[in-house]
């Protein structure tokens, strides 16, 4: 199974870059016959579309090799997609120079359209690429209005538009290529000077989000080691108490009886919720899953059969549809059944009896979509931007259910996020609940 490389900032600038380049083929192919019907302007047409072609279908190359290069596992990305970029801007710089050419040369005005590249070359390119392509695209701009003015070039004229003698008149000629070459230098030099102050903050506050991280992990450790203990704690004091209580040990009054049952109740609690913050700081110190294939659908099957039986114990109406098309997952199967039992375990939580609870996995190609419905309590709408906060409760969950840490659904969310998915929900007070999970189908 090939494994996609995670798109970086670059390879998304360059994704954009070739979305740009559609709207410039599609300017292209519409701009011609505007030019040509309604400005009744003498432009070469077939020239002209013929590079509209070529835009395209270089277009379609640039997509094909960004694909390639994500795919290849172990290949350096950004020097691929660096080179990538170069080329783009590269090809575009002379495409734009031949549609110039074929429509007017020094008498269009879209000359102007090499700033845009430039702008372009600074936020990609390193400062020095950009200054490269800023000189190709001064040669090219030379190469054609100096080859038009001594007639090595045919000029094609656009006559109406402009006078018909601008193309050979060599002061008009000086004073245009001024213009534009010290443009030229002047735009790349400011926008890849912003793009250097840019660049820094981003690597500034990639250091920063590095550092927070760590200083994340240091306190994760130290709750790991110290609910560790307080858990061999609480087990230590639950196994002495209940010898007693049980009565094993002698007969008590009502009095002890009543106070060790109370203990027994409150180390009870406690330790459950010990439990569940070990869980959750267990999962934050996970670096790598540890991935396998499992059958998703055998999985479902024995969380649904123990869901379907404690529903039953609270006179709740459960129903549930698994697709039949789902079958091989790639994950960790016990975290995947972790987080989908806490979203149904709060369901037959928040719903009061006679209440209905649902539960329906779709497959599609890459994703499975894992609905969770109740008609319970729901959240009340001024909690709900919270919900996933680690210790959060809603306020009516808290009169209704004294029992909660205000954890589980963050497990799940951890967990779904690291298998790259995405989990929300939606919910009405005193309605519905809807718990949505995506989860991909191979990481
Ligand atoms: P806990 O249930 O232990 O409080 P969770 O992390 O599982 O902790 O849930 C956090 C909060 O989200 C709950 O306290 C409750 O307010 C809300 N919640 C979660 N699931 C539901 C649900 N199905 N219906 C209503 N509220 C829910």
């Amino acid at each position: 199974m090939k494994i996609r490389q995670p798109r970086d900032k670059f390879s998304e600038r360059v994704l954009w870059l070739i979305k740009l380049r559609w709207l410039a083929v599609l300017g292209v192919f519409f701009t011609v016959p505007f030019a040509t019907l309604f400005l009744k302007l003498p432009i070469k047409t077939p020239p002209i579309l013929i590079i509209a072609v070529l835009l395209f279908l270089s277009n379609l190359a640039y997509l094909f090799l960004v694909s390639r290069a994500q795919k290849k596992e172990g290949a350096d990305l950004s020097k691929a997609n660096s080179k990538i970029a170069n080329l783009q801007i590269f090809l575009d710089l002379t495409f734009l120079a031949t549609l110039i050419h074929f429509s007017g040369g020094i008498e269009n005005p879209f000359i102007f359209y090499f700033i845009f590249h430039m702008i372009i070359a600074s936020i990609l390119l390193s400062r020095k690429a950009s200054f490269l392509q800023a000189t190709y695209s001064v040669v090219l701009f030379s190469l054609i209005v100096f080859a038009e003015y001594l007639e090595v070039l045919p000029h094609y004229c656009l006559r109406g538009f402009v006078p018909a003698t601008l193309h050979s008149n060599i002061l008009h000629i000086f004073g245009v290529s001024f213009v534009f070459i010290s443009t030229i230098y002047i735009a790349v030099y400011m926008a890849s000077s912003i793009t250097k102050i840019l660049r820094k903050r981003e690597k500034d506050l990639e250091k920063a989000n590095l550092m927070l991280n760590e200083k994340d992990r240091i306190k994760s450790e130290y709750v790991l080691r110290v609910t560790h203990d307080i858990k061999e704690h609480l087990a230590a004091i639950q196994s002495c108490i209940e010898p007693v209580t049980e009565g094993i040990t002698g007969s008590l009054n009502e009095k002890q009886k009543d106070l060790l049952f109370r203990a027994e109740k409150r180390a009870g609690k406690l330790l459950f919720f010990v439990r569940a913050l070990l869980e959750i700081t267990k999962i934050k110190l996970t670096r790598e899953l540890k991935l396998a294939e499992f059958s998703f659908r055998e999985s479902m099957k024995g969380i649904l059969e123990d869901i379907n039986l404690r529903a039953k114990n609270k006179n709740l109406n459960f129903n549930f549809e698994l697709d039949p098309a789902i079958d091989k997952v790639r994950g960790v199967r016990l975290y995947i059944e972790e987080a989908i039992l806490n979203l149904l375990a709060n369901s037959i939580k928040y719903t009061p009896e006679g209440g209905e609870i649902y539960f329906e996995a779709k497959g599609s190609k890459d994703i499975i979509l894992i609905k969770i419905k109740d008609t319970g309590i729901g959240i009340p709408e001024e909690d709900l931007p919270h919900i996933f906060d680690e210790f959060y409760r809603a306020s009516n969950a808290k009169e209704k259910e004294k029992m909660g840490t205000g954890l589980g659904i963050s497990i799940a969310k951890k967990i779904i996020e690291m298998h790259k998915g995405r989990i929300w929900v939606e919910s009405e007070k005193n309605k519905r609940t809807v718990f949505f999970i995506e989860l991909p189908i191979c990481l």
